[in-house]
């Protein structure tokens, strides 16, 4: 089958492959990886030459440090402000969606949460444009959301905010496409849709945000005690830990992340001239300079039909295409693992309905 879910999502067919084959029996340890303490040398080897597979993969400078933790997102929504700032800081949120909506009402019980900039008035359907910005002076951070999974809206850079830390939730398009990490002050993705399975996020963040004493709490919360004790302050995901390893090593077959960006790009494109090409029959509600790599919501032009598409595309092995509630009709997720060719069995079968329905 060919699988578009939003995530947890579609991995790599020889990621999965090879974790089956060392399912029983990790590294000639007869013991399956989930079975081994994460205190051993043999662990201990595979999380440290993950983390430098990851460095490798996104150029991460020495003066940032990778932690690999637990919560989902959602938890690090919360996190994020009480790491970085005083119960008297107020922060930056620019709001392009569902989950930067989100990140602002999480945050909000541990600083003063301002949202700098949204495109709700536009639905969410564009960016807001640069000058409409109201950026605070003294923000401890600005947050954003360079990809939004449920509306389809992605930044195609990255924005100039002066001195103050940005902070990027990258959950949907972390190592899509190269990145000049030197650019943010803390990147942090939830792994289930780039990565691996759900229960793990990955967290780049620099020397000096770990070093802000933040607010009292317990050093479970603590970033820096995560990054002084290498992840493993307490039992981490270490099975998502190991399937992200081999994630990584994947990625650099495929060119690392500037092979991964080009396919991504083709991808994407692939499917957009499908809908723009499709005489009115599909609709992409995106503005065009806006529209996301990873996620691509799209209508029909008769939402009557968008049970008979569902049904049909399934039969067809082509899954997980029902829109979010949020938003309706159809959305395709193009992350990393879904493959040029599998984009290509979706345009055909979208042109076929549309002939077969138009
Ligand atoms: N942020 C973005 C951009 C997402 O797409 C999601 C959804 O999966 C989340 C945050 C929430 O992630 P989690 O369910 O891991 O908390």
């Amino acid at each position: 089958a060919w699988n578009f879910s939003a995530g947890p999502a579609a991995l790599p067919e020889a990621v999965l492959k090879r974790a089956q084959a060392e399912l029983l029996d990790w590294n000639g340890s007869g013991a399956s990886v989930m079975e081994l303490s994460h205190r051993g040398k043999p662990f201990m080897a595979l999380a440290a030459a993950a983390e430098q597979r990851l460095r490798g993969l996104m150029g991460i400078p020495a003066n940032y440090k990778v932690l690999f933790l637990q919560g989902g997102a959602t938890q690090h929504f919360a996190q994020i402000p009480m790491n970085l700032a005083g119960p008297d800081a107020h922060a930056d949120y620019i709001v392009t969606g569902h989950w930067g909506e989100k990140a602002v009402r999480e945050a909000a019980p541990y600083i003063d949460a301002r949202v700098a900039a949204t495109s709700v008035a536009a639905n969410y359907l564009s960016l807001p444009p640069r000058d409409t910005w109201q950026l605070s002076k003294g923000a401890a951070y600005v947050h954003y959301t360079p990809n939004e999974t449920i509306h389809g809206v992605e930044f195609h850079d990255v924005p100039d905010v002066g001195d103050t830390p940005l902070v990027a939730d990258m959950s949907s398009n972390i190592l899509s496409e190269p990145v000049d990490v030197s650019r943010f002050g803390l990147i942090y993705a939830g792994a289930q849709k780039n990565i691996g399975p759900s229960g793990l996020v990955i967290m780049v963040i620099r020397d000096d945000l770990l070093a802000r004493a933040g607010r009292p709490m317990a050093n479970i919360f603590r970033y820096a005690e995560h990054a002084a004790n290498d992840s493993m302050l307490n039992t981490p995901n270490t099975w998502g830990w190991y399937l992200a390893g081999l994630t990584f090593e994947w990625l650099e077959e495929q060119g690392g992340l500037a092979g991964m960006g080009e396919r991504n790009a083709a991808k994407a494109t692939a499917l957009y001239d499908a809908i723009d090409g499709s005489s009115g029959f599909y609709r992409s509600p995106v503005e065009v300079s806006a529209r996301s790599r990873m996620n691509v919501p799209f209508t029909l032009h008769d939402s009557a039909l968008d049970a008979v598409f569902l049904k049909e595309s399934e039969a067809a092995g082509l899954l997980a295409l029902k829109g979010h509630k949020a938003v309706g009709g159809m959305r395709a997720s193009l992350y990393n693992a879904v493959s040029l060719e599998a984009v290509g069995v979706l345009v055909n079968f979208m042109r076929d309905f549309a002939t077969r329905h138009g």
